[in-house]
């Protein structure tokens, strides 16, 4: 099966497949903990919107880590079906590599710097993540590289800025985190569990906006020991 219909079908309607002959040097020099030059593709694939959430939920509803678990699963699925006589290593998500999925987003097009302080993405807005990188000695086409500019730089109101209660977000700077997280951590937050300015922006919200059980997932994981960090922080 073609490896785009394959990661669609599972809920990651993203697939970046690079010729590791192509990457350039200033991302190579990121992933050293990988011997890039044992493998021929590097394979990046994200989810999108709404069709990831259902698929984690059924089948592994009891897992800690559903989501890197069931991203995993799939990942290692494919390589197993599909690549059964070539070399493929799972980089992410696991403990043993560090990769620069944002740059790499970049590189391949998907991905633009937004007020948000997340990536943007031309059709799909702010709701795609990141979820396997991998690398294979298989010889899969290469994608083509997405040159679409940034939806940031057409929107003129900007209706992210005003949708945030704190005012941490700026067109022209990055996120300011003090006023997030005060805000997020204060009592009866309206942001403890979702980003009021994230749900502001249009592109790709009629189609691709997460649903609010989706979204209230990501935001409260991890929320403690951010709160814990942001705290301690501002003791010192
Ligand atoms: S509302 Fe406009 S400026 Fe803000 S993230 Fe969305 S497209 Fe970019
Ligand atoms: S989480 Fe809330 S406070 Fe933080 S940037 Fe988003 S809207 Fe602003």
């Amino acid at each position: 099966m073609n490896i785009h219909t394959y990661f669609e079908q599972h809920g990651f309607p993203l697939v970046a497949v690079i010729d590791l002959a192509e990457l350039p040097e200033h991302l190579a020099v990121l992933m050293q903990s990988v011997p890039l030059e044992d493998y021929r593709r590097l394979v990046l694939t994200a989810n999108v919107g709404r069709s990831f959430w259902p698929k984690v939920k059924e089948n592994w509803a009891s897992s800690q880590h559903p989501v890197d678990d069931y991203s995993r699963h799939v990942t290692q699925t494919y390589a197993q079906t599909y690549l059964p006589d070539d070399e493929t290593v799972l980089l992410y998500p696991t403990q043993e590599h560090l990769i620069p999925l944002q740059q790499l987003g970049q590189y391949v097009g998907w991905s633009h710097t937004s007020p948000v302080g997340v990536g943007i993405h031309a059709d799909y807005g702010l709701w795609f993540a990141y979820r396997t990188a991998f690398v294979t000695t298989a010889e899969l086409p290469p994608t083509e590289i997405d040159t679409r500019p940034s939806p940031c730089l057409s929107c003129s109101d900007k209706p992210c800025l005003s949708a945030c209660p704190a005012q941490a977000l700026s067109a022209t700077a990055k996120i300011q985190l003090d006023p997030c997280l005060d805000h997020r951590i204060a009592e009866q937050s309206s942001c403890a569990d979702r980003c009021l300015a994230r749900l502001a922006c249009p592109v790709g919200q009629a189609d691709y906006q997460y649903s609010l059980e989706q979204i209230q997932y990501h935001y409260t994981q991890g929320f403690e020991a951010l709160k814990a960090w942001h705290l301690g922080k501002k003791s010192k």
